[in-house]
């Protein structure tokens, strides 16, 4: 009956659950017809193109995206679908947020970390990421990529599949379950040696173990697998002071990861912040650097030759700057630096957060949009870059773009994101799988 619900519903819904009871009270029996729905876009932002189009129908049936184009024609081909009337506003492709942590509520400092995995029991976590996949639906992400639980475990894949059977509203989530790290390379590590502390990841050492980890985490669910390529954070010596890291991984391991996981059909994502721990995730194979703040010149240049997409989370980088102090704050305007240089010479920058690390209750994801354009991007390469370029990362061809066979996961804005990439943080309307979850 629920997966009824995520093809068929044609009334409008929004998240809280008053509003949901009568969806379902209405919902059709299984033989019913997929419903057609007829929105009439003042604008629309397809996710590809280069310009805006006026006065546009897009026919949706079911879960799915039917026809697009000139309004009078589209009209046509769905005389009895009902009509969401949106002609003041602009329609966008539902935002993919590439990077999230739905189980963790911002980690600005080690305490702030450790008291999450401490004193609050994995279900309680569960229920705040259950409340998080909503916000995030809310603001408009239909999609997202959530790397890593931060020592819950799978619990990820239990939000995913508790959206996905429609017991919960929240975006399409890809899980990358627990990631990895070597043993005493990653949070929770203490003095007192007598203390068995909750690991922030899994503690993978050894190859065989790498290989290991990659299944075990597949097998619960896992559809990328996460590792962190490096860790404490230093510039070298002035002038060309460059960001430098303590790698994690040995080289063998860590392609050990990559092999295995390409191996079961799963792409790889790097935690990489200095220029060591970058250049390790490119030997090893990644296919997304994360955060990335220390790139170089030389780096770009690798990042273009493989086509490795680069993920880099501003928003948490500038949040975190202040608590954390010493080289946090030199590090976003290198970062900054970096990504007009890379921005030139045409690496494949996707828009990720990083939310988790900072509150999910106190900004806005769709910031990231505002920060791709003060640091360079167009605002339709900032929007791209949050939607088809996402989808593209995320081997989605169904995702990230307002076209005929897509899945219809769509936005609206009330001014022009063009003119004002604020207007982001601001969405009237979010559709997800043809079922209206914000309304105006
Ligand atoms: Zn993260």
């Amino acid at each position: 009956m629920r997966r009824v619900l995520s093809r068929a519903a044609t009334v409008a819904i929004c998240c809280s659950p008053a509003a949901l009871a009568p969806a379902l009270a209405q919902t059709p029996g299984p033989s019913a017809a997929p419903a057609l729905l007829l929105i009439k876009a003042g604008r629309l932002i397809d996710g590809r193109a280069d310009a805006p189009q006026s006065n546009v129908g897009i026919l949706v049936e079911g879960e799915r995206i039917k026809a697009v184009g000139p309004l009078a024609q589209v009209q046509g081909q769905g005389r009895n679908a009902r009509v969401i009337d949106l002609s003041p506003m602009t329609i966008l492709p539902g935002f993919i947020d590439t990077h999230t942590h739905l189980l963790l509520q911002g980690d600005p400092t080690a305490q702030s970390y450790n008291e999450q995995l401490l004193y609050q029991s994995t279900p309680y976590r569960a229920i705040l990421a259950a409340r998080n996949a909503r916000i995030a639906l809310e603001h408009g992400f239909t999609a997202i990529r959530d790397l890593e639980t931060e020592g819950a475990m799978y619990a990820d894949v239990d939000v995913k599949r508790a959206v996905s059977r429609g017991e919960i509203p929240g975006p399409r989530i890809f899980a990358s379950t627990r990631a990895m790290a070597p043993t005493g390379m990653y949070p929770i590590v203490s003095d007192n040696w007598e203390l068995e502390l909750p690991h922030g990841v899994q503690p993978v050492d050894g190859v065989d173990n790498a290989r290991r980890a990659v299944r075990e985490q597949v097998a619960h669910g896992a559809d990328w697998i996460k590792y962190y390529s490096d860790r404490r954070y230093y510039f070298g010596p002035a002038p060309d002071s460059v960001l430098h890291s303590w790698v994690n991984f040995t080289d063998e391991e860590a392609k050990a990861i990559v092999d295995e996981a390409h191996r079961l059909g799963r792409s790889v994502a790097a935690h990489a912040i200095g220029s060591d721990g970058i250049a390790a995730a490119l030997r090893a194979g990644v296919n997304s650097i994360e955060h990335g703040d220390g790139m170089t010149d030389s780096l770009i240049d690798v990042l273009v030759a493989k086509g490795v997409y680069w993920v880099p989370t501003v928003t948490v980088s500038r949040y975190v700057a202040g608590p954390r102090g010493g080289p946090w704050g030199p590090m976003v305007e290198h970062q900054r630096q970096a990504m007009a240089r890379a921005l030139k010479k045409g690496v494949k920058i996707v828009l990720g957060t990083d939310v988790g690390g900072f509150p999910w209750t106190e900004l806005n994801q769709a910031k990231e949009f505002e920060y791709y354009v003060q640091y360079g991007m167009s605002p339709l390469q900032a929007i791209k870059s949050g939607t088809s370029l996402a989808a593209e990362l995320l081997s989605q061809p169904d995702l990230g773009a307002v076209a005929p066979g897509m899945y219809a996961d769509l936005v609206a804005v009330s001014a022009d994101p063009l003119k004002d990439i604020t207007e982001l943080q601001r969405v009237r309307f979010v559709m997800k799988g043809g079922v209206v979850y914000v309304s105006p």
